[in-house]
């Protein structure tokens, strides 16, 4: 029985079993899949849809993680949310389209399973997991390998890709490690939160680095600095002291590294930590009040070459969503700010991708090892199956011997590429230092678009913002017709 998508009514697409495209091609080589989680599952779907055969290792339910909890493909650990579906305006519901526009396995078989949850699209998860897990073992060239890979894999594995996500199990992820270097696979995200740079007021902030320094990549002004008097500086901290914090998991124990502390941490070490630390105001001077010493200082800092995100230096937290926008909006300059990202701090498993892997996803130090999923830093289910699908497309199109080309970075596919591949600056600007931290896709990846100013209209879902979100949205759309429809980048969805 072969697996095959087939059109429904408009809008509709089922998952079949009844016969498939793409295995008119000659036979090739099968390339190995370590990983049946969200991207592993895709990128074997994105293979065999192309007539390239595949060998599937999942270690479930041989060796469990700390997490899953069925030895399902595709199972999502947490949530059953695959977030908005709002191709329009919001970058996720937008990566969903050019998905399902792509034969995404994984779109299909959420929508599928859609349950009411409003502008969100949620799923039944085990309906869910249970249609992936049986697409892929019905499919013809694909097979399914339960067990472990507990170091690299065998020197005669000429093409692999590796998804093994948050909870890579630790011999493999050892092995990779002899690759890429201790420094360069880490085993916790510290994420400080990313702020829309048209959000910051910087009528308040100013661009300066500390004691002007320009350093190897700088001009001596390239942190935008906010400050806060002594008063807000105490609000600030009695605002974070009062702040609900989120407990880890179990299976997380304490990974506090003395360089990395949560601000709140920090804050609950003495109300001065924090101003000796990431919020120390010495080598600056406000423009806007020359005469007039800061008491403490924010600092954001560039993170992608846009221009258009900023991340707040050392200010990793584990504070609840909702409190840390109210508390961090307490900050001078930040009243109005929007974030692209907010922190947190979990057990995960991720390369520092912009300096190891190549445009196509290839660890640079052994290119036949391809990276797939949350291993790669960016988050989120659905991003993580978008790199599966990117992942299995490149390898077979290096099968079929045709390069790979990258989607524009104009489309969601695209600029989340792009992002892990080299759009996030690092702290060095060269990629040496580890200020690579995992993210979900966004408008700000996106390169900027102008809109024509728009005849005031009121509503909900108007405005300048809403504008300028639509039209990157109709510009994906028609960049990943394009792509799709060129040489490389075909895969079978019908
Ligand atoms: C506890 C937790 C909760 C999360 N909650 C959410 C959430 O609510 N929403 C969200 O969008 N994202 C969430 N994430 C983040 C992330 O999006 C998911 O983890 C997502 O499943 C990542 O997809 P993936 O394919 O990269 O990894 P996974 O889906 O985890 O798949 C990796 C697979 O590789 C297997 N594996 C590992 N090592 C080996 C090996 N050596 N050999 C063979 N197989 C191996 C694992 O068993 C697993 O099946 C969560 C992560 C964690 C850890």
């Amino acid at each position: 029985m072969n697996s095959h998508f087939i059109q429904g009514p408009p809008g509709v697409v089922a998952l079949e079993t009844t016969g498939h495209a793409g295995l008119g091609t000659a036979m090739t080589n099968k390339v190995h899949i370590i990983g049946g989680g969200l991207a592993g599952s895709e990128a074997a779907w994105q293979l065999a849809q192309q007539g390239v055969p595949v060998e599937l290792h999942e270690m479930r339910p041989v060796r469990p993680t700390e997490a899953h909890k069925t030895d399902a493909l595709a199972e999502l650990v947490c949530s059953n949310s695959f977030r908005s579906d709002d191709w329009e305006t919001n970058a996720v519901g937008l990566l969903h389209e050019e998905m399902r526009r792509a034969g995404s396995l994984i779109m299909t078989a959420a929508d599928k399973n859609k349950l009411p949850a409003g502008g969100a699209l949620a799923v039944d998860r085990e309906a869910f997991a249970g249609d992936v897990t049986t697409a892929l073992a019905a499919h013809p060239l694909i097979e399914i390998d339960r067990g472990e890979i507990a170091g690299l894999p065998p020197a005669d594995w000429d093409s692999v890709i590796v998804a093994t996500g948050p909870l890579t199990s630790p011999a493999l992820a050892r092995a990779v490690q002899s690759l890429t270097g201790e420094a360069e696979l880490a085993f916790f995200d510290a994420i400080a939160p990313i702020v829309y740079f048209e959000s910051v007021d910087m009528d308040v902030c100013w661009r300066q680095s500390r004691y002007d320094k320009a350093g190897p990549g700088g001009s001596g002004a390239d942190y935008i600095n906010c400050p806060l008097d002594k008063e807000q500086y105490e609000a600030f901290i009695d605002a974070l002291l009062a702040a609900e914090k989120t407990a880890f998991k179990e299976f997380e124990t304490t990974p506090y590294f003395e360089g990395c502390l949560p601000i709140e941490v920090m804050a609950e070490r003495g109300r001065d930590t924090l101003r000796y630390g990431p919020m120390k105001p010495v080598g600056l001077t406000d423009p806007h009040r020359p005469g007039v010493k800061p008491y403490a200082v924010v600092q954001l800092r560039q993170d992608n070459a846009l221009g258009t995100l900023w991340n707040m230096v050392g200010f990793q937290t584990k504070l609840r969503h909702g409190d840390q926008v109210r508390v961090l909006r307490v900050i001078p300059g930040l009243g109005q700010a929007e974030f692209a990202r907010l922190g947190g701090l979990h057990r995960n498993t991720f390369l520092n991708s912009p300096k190891l892997l190549d445009e196509s996803l290839r660890l640079k130090a052994d290119p036949r090892l391809r990276f797939a999923g949350q291993i790669t830093g960016v988050e989120g289910y659905v991003e993580s199956a978008a790199i599966g699908l990117l992942a299995g497309r490149f390898a077979a199109a290096e099968r079929q011997g045709s390069s790979a080309t990258p989607p524009p970075p104009t489309t969601a596919l695209g600029a989340l590429l792009a992002h892990i591949t080299g759009g996030h600056l690092s702290a060095d600007g060269d990629g040496g230092s580890r200020s690579f931290q995992p993210m979900n896709v966004n408008f700000g990846l996106f390169p900027p678009i102008s809109v024509p100013r728009q005849p005031r209209s009121k509503g909900p879902r108007s405005g300048k913002s809403f504008e300028r979100k639509r039209a990157m949205a109709n510009r994906a759309l028609a960049d990943l017709d394009s792509w799709l429809s060129g040489p490389t980048a075909s895969v079978a969805a019908e």
